[in-house]
């Protein structure tokens, strides 16, 4: 048997896995991860309002509760925690799926203004990631009007999210601190702001047109603005995703505003250069006015914009982290590999590689990660017949446990989706999720204490159960 540990329990490390068991009877496969939950990013990254990306989650557990697939959350890896080269010894192979955490910053004077924050940070909170402050309601408190810098999809969810009012938000999984913030919000002006022009925006045209979707709340663009952008006037040049992009877009300028409660406003050809404070926080970003430079990008045309804003978001995409005792290519934020081999040194490392964010940088939808993982598997196997010579100390869970690790098993998992129903219908909604590590750990201790522990159908708790070999 080839025993493969994958770090990181998100999309790439659940294909990863499941691509390791499908292709390959002599695998068992342990998924790691430093949350208690599974999931990653579509638990911690797709808004609570999508629900159908969101359902994902249904096709992912199933690989999870595959029977020579076992799920060990609450394990971190790295500084603080198991060391690599430990994890190394208690496998055959490690896999590192581990993402793309950080988010990556503008480098402008006022930045860190007090309601200057990443798109990242309000993301985790509204998903209840649990290393979010779960009582910071203050992302809207007080705002009338708030200015997300970029326009990719990440900017989009923040946007939706900022215009959503509590009857659209009340359904979903949200934390009810976020939801009764959000409720509350006096936000009626959300500036979503690209550097460069309209062809060029980052944004799909599924997510784009939900914008105009959105109850009590207008979408308003500048044809004049848009027009400096030469594909505008002319779209058919573009390839089709830009193409339709850019046809949502004139739809729009070519309707008259209004008056809704809340207006979203797509801007163009605007680079941030500085955020303004007002009264010892963020009060307005003053923005360059840029021009296209003929080969795809801007240049600084030196006349400058301010515009109000009491909440300020980046949403200038994800950065990877590096992992301590894995090398770390710092430009990209990305791991060196080889068909997700690692490279140490400029050679391949044997028994380790990585898959998702960390393999290719924080780019693509959830899906890119099937070819992505795969790769990486057929690596694995293609090395195994070398790596399963090697004799293993025993279950590497012993090990985890003996080196401090306090694994949560998949018992731990559902009794924590019990008490997220449980909350739920406390508060007369849905599932809700539990906010914080202290809710996290007490609902996933239940499940050694409480005989409702185990499923009561179904396959057995894969960490409860002996291992085969
Ligand atoms: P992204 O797609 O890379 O977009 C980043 C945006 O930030 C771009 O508009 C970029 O402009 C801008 N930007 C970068 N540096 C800037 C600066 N210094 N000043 C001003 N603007 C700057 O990143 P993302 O939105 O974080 O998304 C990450 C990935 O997750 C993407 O692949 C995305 O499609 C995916 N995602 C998908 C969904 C979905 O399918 N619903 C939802 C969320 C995320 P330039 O183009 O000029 O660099």
């Amino acid at each position: 048997m080839l025993r493969v540990a994958v770090v990181g329990s998100g999309p790439s490390g659940v294909y990863t896995a499941q691509s390791l068991v499908q292709r390959d009877p002599e695998v068992l496969v342990d998924v790691l991860d430093r949350l208690p939950c599974p999931y990653g990013l579509v638990r911690y990254g797709v808004a609570p309002d999508h629900e159908k990306i969101k359902s994902l989650q249904h096709s992912l557990r199933a690989v999870l509760e595959h029977e020579r697939v076992r799920f060990l959350g609450g394990v971190r890896v790295g500084a603080d925690g198991v060391p690599v080269e430990r994890l190394r010894e208690l496998y055959h192979a490690v896999v590192y799926c581990v993402g793309a955490a950080s988010d990556r910053r503008l480098g402008i004077p006022g930045e860190d203004l007090p309601g200057s924050r990443s798109a990242t940070d309000f993301v985790s909170w509204y998903s209840a990631h649990p290393d979010a402050v779960a009582a910071d309601d203050g992302f809207v408190r007080d705002v009338r009007a708030a200015v997300v810098v970029g326009v990719g999809n990440v900017a989009v969810d923040v946007t939706r999210m900022l215009a959503r009012g509590a009857a659209e938000l009340s359904p979903t999984d949200m934390p009810q601190g976020a939801l009764d913030a959000l409720s509350a919000s006096g936000v009626r002006e959300i500036h979503m702001v690209g550097r460069r022009g309209p062809s060029q925006a980052r944004f799909t045209t599924k997510e784009l047109r939900e914008l105009g979707a959105l109850p009590d709340t207008e979408v308003l663009v500048d044809e004049a603005e848009l027009a400096s952008d030469p594909a505008y006037g002319d779209p058919s040049g573009l390839p089709a995703a830009q193409r339709r992009n850019v046809e949502v877009l004139r739809g729009w300028a070519a309707t008259p505003a209004g008056g809704a409660r809340r207006r979203i406003r797509l801007r163009f050809f605007l680079r941030p250069v500085a955020l303004l404070a007002v009264e010892g926080r963020v009060g307005a970003v003053r923005f360059e006015r840029t021009a296209p430079d003929g080969r795809g990008g801007v240049t600084g045309t030196g006349r400058y914009e301010d515009v109000e804003a009491q909440l300020v978001l980046r949403s200038v995409g994800y950065r990877g982290s590096p992992v301590e005792g894995l090398p770390f290519d710092a430009g990209g934020g990305t791991v060196p590999h080889a068909a997700g081999r690692v490279v140490r040194g400029g050679e391949v490392a044997p028994g380790e590689y990585v898959a998702g964010w960390i393999k290719r940088g924080p780019t693509g939808v959830i899906g890119t990660n099937r070819p992505c993982a795969k790769e990486t598997a057929e690596s694995v196997l293609e090395d195994a017949p070398v790596l399963a010579r090697r004799r293993l100390p025993g279950d590497p869970l012993d090990a985890l446990r003996a080196a401090g690790a306090e694994p949560v098993g998949w018992a731990g998992w559902l009794a924590i989706e019990r008490a997220e129903a449980a909350l739920g219908s406390s508060l007369g909604r849905g599932v809700v999720k539990l906010p914080d590590w202290a809710a996290l750990r007490a609902a996933a201790g239940s499940a050694a204490r409480s005989p409702l522990a185990r499923p009561p159908a179904g396959p057995p708790c894969p960490a409860d159960r002996p291992t085969p070999r």
